[in-house]
């Protein structure tokens, strides 16, 4: 069913879903599964599964040289989603990238998707891969997001890249977008990023997950200036508690956040990590509880694949 369904569904009531990346190659998924376990109490519609883009890695070729590969550490995105849907009988939302992927290879992922029964995707740029200083699209891939929004929608019309005669099963796909509520990291200011966002919309997109955020202002100004601008679809915003002491430099360094002083005082105060993963889940139920009472549609969160502190949240809020 779609991300959209079961708001509509939910009347009012605020739902909770929950993020995953997918193990490192080679590791078993059963760990993933004993994360996820504890979390079906809170009855998510919806679990969305990360997908990472590919990295450049060194291999010893044993003469003394390395030889330099691209490869993908995490993959199996796809198929974490098909077994999670088989074994919980719950919406999967795998993360569709542009980076890395020609307009071909996405429309074969989008055709297994259909395939499996998979009603939403979640269309993203992706980052610039860890060696590159900019965002480069792969040679016949799309360039942003709103592009592959625009892919997703055509296959939704019954439009194959090629043309494809008698089309009698079309792709109903819902569609995420990401959205920043302290924008994006390479846009000039708020507003042009809400300009894009907004693109993405009218080229289909269905709903949006906000990047993390640490003060609800940022959120509720956010969607009040989107509303603004005449975006109409549901605004999910994303939480992540802070767990670990180096939370506090990284999270800013990578996603061009701000930390309320309130948080950093909090977790300076602190004596050994368990302290800092309770501040960070004693943050997120007060950030929870009232974007909880201000009638947001679904509380997201990002377990990265750990769901101790996320289910001690939920508990609180649920
Ligand atoms: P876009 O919407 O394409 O925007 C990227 C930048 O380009 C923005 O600055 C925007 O303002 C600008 N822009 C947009 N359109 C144009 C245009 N036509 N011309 C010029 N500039 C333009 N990354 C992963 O690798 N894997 C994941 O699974 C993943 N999941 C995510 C989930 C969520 C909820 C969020 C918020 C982010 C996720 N990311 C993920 C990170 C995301 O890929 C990065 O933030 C990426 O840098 C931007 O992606 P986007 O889809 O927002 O890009």
């Amino acid at each position: 069913m779609k991300v959209t369904q079961h708001i509509e569904d939910s009347k009012g009531e605020t739902l909770f879903s929950f993020e995953i990346i997918p193990p490192q190659k080679g590791k078993s998924i059963q760990e993933l599964y004993d994360n996820i376990d504890p979390l079906m109490e809170f009855k998510p519609p919806f679990i969305d599964v990360t997908t990472s883009r590919e990295e450049f890695i060194y291999v010893d070729k044993g003469n003394g040289l390395l030889e330099k590969k691209l490869t993908r550490m995490r993959p199996g995105t796809l198929g974490i989603c098909a077994s999670i849907k088989h074994k919980y009988n719950v919406d999967t939302v795998p993360h569709v990238l542009c980076g890395g992927f020609t307009k071909e290879e996405t429309e074969y992922l989008l055709v297994d998707c259909h395939y499996l029964g998979i009603d939403n995707v979640m269309a993203l740029r992706g980052d610039a891969m860890k060696d590159e200083q900019s965002f480069v699209p792969k040679k016949g891939g799309n360039d942003f997001a709103v592009d592959l929004v625009k892919q997703i929608n055509q296959l939704n019309c019954g439009k194959y890249l090629h043309d494809v005669m008698d089309v009698d099963n079309k792709a109903n796909f819902c569609i995420g977008v990401a959205g920043y509520p302290e924008k994006h990291l390479e846009s000039p200011s708020l507003i042009s990023d809400l300009k894009r966002l907004k693109e993405k919309v009218d080229a289909g997109a269905d709903y949006v997950v906000t990047q993390m955020f640490f003060d609800n202002a940022k959120y509720f100004e956010f969607v009040a200036k989107a509303r603004e601008m005449g975006i109409t679809v549901p605004i999910i915003p994303g939480i992540k508690p802070i767990a670990v002491q180096r939370h506090l430099q990284v999270l800013p360094q990578i996603f061009r956040i701000d930390l309320p002083e309130d948080l950093i005082h909090a977790v300076d105060q602190c004596k050994n990590n368990a302290d800092i993963r309770q501040v960070g889940i004693e943050w997120a139920i007060q950030q929870s509880l009232e974007l909880k009472a201000a009638g947001v549609p679904v509380l997201h969160y990002y377990s990265m694949g750990k769901s101790e502190n996320i289910r001690q949240i939920a508990s609180k809020v649920f």
